[in-house]
């Protein structure tokens, strides 16, 4: 009968890969936004750091570890946010293609269904993508410098940006201009042109530019108001509820450096 045609059929699965991920080693997704460059040009995203896209995406993170298993930190900058899994999960036995393609899914629609709420008055033009990728890091070590590479990216990419569009901005050169004066300049010539010229201190830059965001779990006091109502009563009173939740919580810190892992040594136990 039909059992016994589908147990004939049912060899090809043997043809799907094994991806089953090194146990106890820490698995990272990182998604990044497809071709971000020209959908922030035609959502006209501010320059160089729009703040209503950068909450966007830490919401839809927050969104990804709060419907998935097993995330123990996130952390974020431009289109772009790595997850991490506990060493020890064994959510869908480990296998990457289901960590990798569960939280991009879940991040993209999060990205559309959550648009309006960031972008009031800028209609999503069309359904933007993700890419993604696995890594597995072995050591608590590695875990580490991986984060840290990210966050050093992102410090080079927006102190760039952040002098590259004030030459656009405030002294009217061409982009190809902009780009020409930056050529071959250090860390040291950037923050001496911003406060030469533009009487910028780059350590005064909002934190979130520079440092991106880390994603960690932190228990929040909710307060609100219900409404209770006796069978007797007409009008309801209210009530002040609090409740002790844990969330995905944002913060703009450094994960450079050991204060970071000192002060939150539950990350990695
Ligand atoms: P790819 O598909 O290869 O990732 P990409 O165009 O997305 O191509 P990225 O290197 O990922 O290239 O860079 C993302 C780009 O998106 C940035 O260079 C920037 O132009 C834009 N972008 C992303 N987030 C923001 C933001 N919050 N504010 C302003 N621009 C942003
Ligand atoms: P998992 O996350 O493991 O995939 P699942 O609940 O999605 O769990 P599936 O084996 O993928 O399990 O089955 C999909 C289920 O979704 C079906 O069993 C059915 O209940 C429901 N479903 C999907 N498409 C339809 C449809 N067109 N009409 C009615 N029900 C549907
Ligand atoms: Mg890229
Ligand atoms: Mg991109
Ligand atoms: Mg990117
Ligand atoms: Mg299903």
């Amino acid at each position: 009968g039909a059992a016994m045609a589908k147990s004939k059929f049912e060899y090809v699965r043997d043809f799907e890969a094994d991806d089953t991920c090194l146990a106890h080693c820490w698995v990272v997704v990182r998604l990044d936004g497809r071709n971000f460059h020209r959908f922030a040009e035609k959502h006209n995203f501010a320059k160089p750091n729009d703040s209503r896209a950068l909450h966007l995406m830490t919401k839809c993170a927050q969104t990804v570890m709060e419907e998935l298993e097993d995330i123990v930190i996130a952390y974020g900058q431009s289109d772009e946010y790595s997850f991490v899994f506990k060493r020890k999960s064994n959510w869908f036995k480990r296998r990457a293609s289901k960590f990798m393609t569960h939280v991009v899914s879940q991040f993209a629609s999060s990205y559309v269904f959550y648009w309006r709420d960031y972008f009031e008055d800028q209609p999503l033009l069309y359904p933007p993508g993700f890419d993604g990728r696995v890594v597995v890091y072995p050591s608590n070590q590695t875990l580490k410098d991986y984060l840290s590479w990210r966050q050093a990216d992102c410090h080079i990419n927006n102190l760039y940006n952040t002098v590259f569009w004030a030459l656009v901005q405030q002294s009217g050169l061409t982009p190809i201009q902009a780009q020409e004066r930056l050529q071959g300049t250090l860390t040291a010539d950037k923050n001496e042109i911003l406060f030469s010229e533009f009487n910028i201190n780059y350590n005064n830059e909002p934190l979130m530019y520079r440092k991106g965001t880390v994603l960690i779990w932190q228990k929040v006091d909710e307060v609100t108001t219900k409404e209770v109502r006796l069978p007797a009563e007409m009008e309801g009173r209210k009530m002040v509820v609090t409740r002790t939740r844990t969330k995905a919580v944002p913060l703009h810190c450094d994960v450079i450096g050991d204060a970071f892992w000192k002060e939150h040594p539950e990350i990695l136990h």
